[in-house]
């Protein structure tokens, strides 16, 4: 399984904190957690792909991160590409009252959301280790 590599999609909600919250989290396990081990797409991307992006769920066993409960990439994913291997949204961690507070960029980013940045993506880690090690 050493060369096998898991799809992320994390969903592309800018107007609330969880989809700011899910693009960092899954920026940060491609780039210092499990650098080679991850495959992504942008969502807007993957909705409006052709062919090769309606691929990316049947190559790869993906993950779907959601900002909130409304589920944009899984929704996304089991209608363009099949099977959703795993599920993490950040309602289920946060509270949906949290993930829907109006802070739009990273740039407002105070240190307790980066917090949840790190509890985000290591959660990401641990659901990619179980699949690796099927
Ligand atoms: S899952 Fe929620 S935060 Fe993410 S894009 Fe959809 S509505 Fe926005």
């Amino acid at each position: 399984m050493a060369d096998t590599q898991v799809g992320v999609l994390s969903c592309s909600g800018e107007e609330f904190l969880g989809g700011t919250i899910v693009r960092l989290a899954t920026r940060k396990v491609m780039e210092e957690l499990r650098t080679d081990k991850v495959v992504t797409l942008c969502l807007p991307l993957y909705i409006a792909g052709g062919d090769e992006e309606r691929e990316f769920a049947k190559t790869y066993p993906v993950i779907a991160v959601d900002g909130c409960s409304k589920s944009c990439a899984r929704i996304a994913t089991l209608k363009y590409s099949g099977e959703v291997r795993d599920t993490i949204v950040l309602s289920d961690l946060f509270g949906e009252d949290v993930v829907l507070s109006n802070i739009v960029s990273a740039r407002d980013l105070k240190p307790e959301h980066y917090e949840m940045v790190d509890k985000v993506a290591v959660e990401i880690c641990k659901k990619m280790d179980a699949i690796l090690a099927e």
